[in-house]
C-alpha cells in the first residue's frame, strides 16, 4: 500500500471535509497528543511504549505547522510503527536531511506524502481548483485555499505543484 493510500483509507472513516481534523483522526485511532515546550529545531515525535501511542507536538510553533507534523506523525504510526518504537523529527520535516541513512530518508519521505494526502487530499484539492491549475502568482487564492485546508502557503504550494495544479507564467 502506498502512503496516500494508506492516507486515503484513513480518510474514508471521517466525513471528509476542510479542513481535516488530525486530532479527531488521531483520537480514532488511540493515538493522544500533548503539547510541550521543545528546542524549535524539534517539530514533533512520536512515541509508542507498552502499545500506547503518543504524538508531541511542539507547542510554540504556529498551528498549521503543528497540524503538518501531527499529520506527519500519524504517517510514521500507520506506516512505520513495526519497525522503530520512536520517531523524532527535525524541522523542516518537508525537505531531505542529506545526514540521515536511505531508510531513514525514505520512512521521513512516507511520512511526508502520507500527511500530504491527509491533509490536503488530491482529489479534494482538484474539486476546488475547479480542475483548472491556480495561477502561482495568485496569492489570494492560494492563501484562500491554505486557509480553508489550514495548511501553511508553502506546504500548499509543494502540494499544488506535485499534482500539476498550479500554474508559472
Ligand atoms: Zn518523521
Amino acid at each position: 500500500m502506498t502512503p496516500e493510500q494508506a492516507a486515503r483509507q484513513v480518510l474514508e472513516k471521517t466525513n471528509l471535509s476542510t479542513p481535516v481534523d488530525v486530532y479527531l483522526i488521531a483520537q480514532m485511532y488511540d493515538v493522544s497528543i500533548q503539547e510541550r515546550e521543545m528546542e524549535d529545531a524539534i517539530s514533533g515525535m512520536l512515541a509508542i511504549t507498552d502499545g500506547r501511542a503518543i504524538i508531541v507536538v511542539n507547542k510554540d510553533h504556529a498551528p498549521r505547522r503543528q497540524r503538518f507534523t501531527i499529520a506527519h506523525e500519524l504517517g510514521h504510526f500507520f506506516l512505520h510503527r513495526n519497525s522503530t518504537n520512536v520517531f523524532i523529527d527535525v524541522s523542516p520535516i518537508y525537505f531531505r536531511n542529506r545526514l540521515s541513512s536511505e531508510g531513514t530518508n525514505l520512512r521521513e519521505q512516507e511520512a511526508n506524502r502520507f500527511a500530504a494526502e491527509l491533509l490536503m487530499p488530491a482529489h479534494l484539492l482538484r474539486e476546488k481548483v475547479h480542475h483548472k491549475p491556480i495561477d502561482a502568482m495568485d496569492d489570494d487564492a492560494v492563501s484562500c485555499l491554505a486557509d480553508e485546508f489550514q495548511v501553511s502557503v508553502q506546504s500548499l504550494t509543494i502540494r499544488l505543484t506535485n499534482l500539476n495544479l498550479i500554474s508559472l507564467h
